[in-house]
Order: C-alpha cells, then sequence, then structure tokens
C-alpha cells in the first residue's frame, strides 16, 4: 500500500448497500445474490467489498482460483463459484479451499479430485465457455459417470442482456430451458447478470449473479433507475503556475493557451488509469467546478487550464465519481464500456472505504 497515495478512490459502502438494495428490488426474495468481484472487484478492491457484503449476499464469484484464494485466505466463508477453467495444476486448490469450479468442457470432469462441487456451464449463445446444446446428452452422462464429483448447480450467460428487449436474450431462456429439464432437479439454476436482473424477470431462476450494477454501473445504454456510482477517484493540484498566451502543454505541443492564465499539474495519468485517447476531450471537477485538462495525457500526470483562477496547490481534483463526470462518461468518449475504465485503475490508486 502506497504511503503518499497521488490519488484515492474512495469507495462509497452506503452507495455499495443502496446498489444492493435497487437490483434487488424486482426480485423475489426466495432467489440468492451472488456477488461479482472478479477482477478485484472491477477495481473496486476484491477482499474489503467482500467483507462488507458476506451478510447481504451468499455467494461470491471470481474468475480464477487465485482470486478465491485470495477471498479464503482473508477470512471469507461464502460459497464462492470460480467462472474460469480448472486445469491440473489448480485441481487441487479447489478441494483445499472450498471452491465451487465450473465445467465448461469434457476434460474438467478429468483434472478435478475427488469430492469437488462445480457447477455445469451451458453456452445458450454467448460464444465462450461452456458445454454446447447438441453436447446434453454427452454431459448428462458425464455428471453420472463422474459420481466421485458433485454437481450441485448449472448456468449460462447472456451475451445482449445490457439491453431490455432482446431478442437473444428469449433465444437463450429458451434454450437453457430446454437443456436443464434433462438434469435433477436439485441443481441451482442461474442465469441473469446485472442486466438479466433489472430487465428480464424470467431470468432470474435461483441465483443472480450482480456484477456492474453494485458498483453503481448501467450494463449498457439503458439505465437501472436508482444506481450509483460507488468509486469517486480523486487526486490534487500538485502543482499550479502561471502560464502565458501561446505557451504551449504536454508532449508534442498540441495545445495552446488561448490566453494568460493559470495552469494545474494533476498527479495521475495513464499508468494510473486515465485512458490516453481521453487527451483534449474531457474536464475534472475542482470546488464544483469543471475545468478542461489540456494537451495529451502523460504516463504520471495530466495538466488542467484554470483560466484566470489562481487555485492554490493541494485543492482536491475529482477525475471521476458520482458528482463529476462518471467512468460512464470517460467510457463514451473513448469508445469503451465503464466496466473497462473501472477495472483498469492500477494499484498505484490508493483504494479508501467510506463506511
Ligand atoms: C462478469 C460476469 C457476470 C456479471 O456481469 P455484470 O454485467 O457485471 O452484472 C455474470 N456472469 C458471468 C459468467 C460473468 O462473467
Amino acid at each position: 500500500m502506497s504511503q503518499f497515495p497521488n490519488s484515492v478512490a474512495e469507495v462509497h459502502i452506503p452507495r455499495l448497500y443502496h446498489n444492493l438494495e435497487v437490483l434487488r428490488e424486482p426480485v423475489a426474495d426466495t432467489v440468492q445474490s451472488m456477488a461479482v468481484i472478479k477482477a478485484d472487484a472491477y477495481g473496486h478492491g476484491a477482499v474489503d467489498l467482500a467483507r462488507r457484503l458476506s451478510d447481504r449476499v451468499e455467494w461470491f464469484a471470481v474468475a480464477n482460483v487465485d482470486e478465491a484464494m485470495e477471498l479464503r485466505q482473508e477470512g471469507l466463508d461464502n460459497e464462492i463459484l470460480v467462472f474460469g477453467t480448472p486445469t491440473k495444476s489448480s485441481a487441487n486448490a479447489y478441494l483445499t479451499y472450498n471452491l465451487v469450479a465450473t465445467i465448461s468442457g469434457f476434460s474438467h470432469f478429468d483434472c478435478l479430485k475427488e469430492n469437488t462441487r462445480y457447477h455445469l456451464n451451458i453456452d445458450t449463445g454467448m460464444g465462450r465457455y461452456g458445454f454446447l446444446p447438441d453436447q446434453v446428452q454427452e454431459v448428462r452422462k458425464a455428471v453420472q459417470d463422474y459420481d466421485h464429483l458433485t454437481c450441485e448447480g448449472i448456468y449460462s450467460h447472456f451475451a445482449t442482456a445490457d439491453t431490455p428487449d432482446s431478442e437473444k436474450v428469449y433465444d437463450q431462456m429458451e434454450i437453457f430451458r430446454e437443456i436443464r429439464s434433462h438434469f435433477s432437479t436439485d441443481l441451482i439454476t442461474h442465469m441473469a447478470n446485472s442486466g438479466g436482473a433489472a430487465f428480464y424477470e424470467e431470468s432470474h431462476l435461483d441465483m443472480i449473479r450482480y456484477g456492474i450494477g453494485l458498483y453503481g454501473y448501467n450494463p449498457g445504454p439503458v439505465a437501472i433507475e436508482g444506481l450509483q456510482p460507488i468509486m469517486d477517484w480523486k487526486s490534487y493540484l500538485a502543482q499550479v503556475k502561471p502560464i502565458r498566451k501561446d505557451m504551449t502543454v504536454s508532449y508534442r505541443a498540441t495545445w495552446e493557451a488561448p490566453y494568460s492564465g493559470y495552469l494545474g499539474v494533476v498527479p495521475v495519468g495513464y499508468a494510473d488509469g486515465v485512458p490516453r485517447n481521453l487527451s483534449h476531450n474531457f474536464e475534472v471537477m475542482i470546488r464544483d467546478t469543471f475545468y478542461p485538462v489540456v494537451g495529451i495525457v502523460t504516463m504520471d500526470n495530466i495538466m488542467v487550464f484554470l483560466g484566470e483562477q489562481q487555485l492554490q496547490e493541494h485543492e482536491e481534483v475529482l477525475l471521476f465519481g458520482k458528482n463529476g463526470n462518471t467512468a460512464y462518461d470517460w467510457a463514451e468518449k473513448v469508445g469503451t464500456i465503464s466496466y473497462e475504465i473501472l477495472s483498469r485503475l492500477t494499484p498505484r490508486v490508493q483504494r479508501r472505504y467510506v463506511e
């Protein structure tokens, strides 16, 4: 952990709880909750968020065994599902740490160790991991043959549930319903992500896998009403200095001061997670006022044109968050999604939890 961080990602726990309530609102009480905290909880800090969620969700999900082990080593004892594929080398860890594996292909039956618990993953149209629908009879047989393993669940993942009224979502649900009918009724059955939870009530089944919505962002362009971004990424003015008309700023001298005023330097750059492609195209907030970021984003710093305002050094700068621009606004500008902006904040950014 950094002793003298240049920036802090404040993660607001009351907003996290609020978002979980918003996401649970259309869902029956009998449906379980899985908090998807892969990739360090989309950059928010997996262990820290898991501690705050452990009484409010039954399950956690992570991408790989390392992420799951970290949760166990920190004493979390909720159920943990690993989305990624088991390997010979990771097989023992599923048992040692009581993790639930995902079986997505036939080779996984061979590599897992006796008594390992698993969920089957069916590819109903995502086109990523999972058995194909026409393999259902073989899968059923494998579940029976490998009875030294414990099949406890079956799931599938949507490709297009980030928006309402997607034809493909209904197709995937229909395919999954048919596949599901070939297996024991005891298996916990799940399909919905944040979009499924909000936009497709028929997808709720036994459990919902909540990811992006917990962090306060919409899965796509259509809003889930009431969500609040839980992270406010803040830095400060490390230097304020006069800049004369026609002076240029940053590499390649792409920006010239239109008139004499003040320039602020903020000590975050692309090595912290500010996309370089935002250059010339975004603003930050200082004392409730937006100021343009000028010149090219550098590795460790960005520059802000303050106009005639001679702001104080050490003044707080809001990069993104609930009350300024959001990670979604950044994502729109650089042609990506909020998921990528959030999960790309680097360890240089100190996470701080506001209870
Ligand atoms: C990441 C992921 C989720 C969560 O999706 P969100 O859109 O963030 O809610 C759910 N299920 C699987 C299999 C995933 O990989």
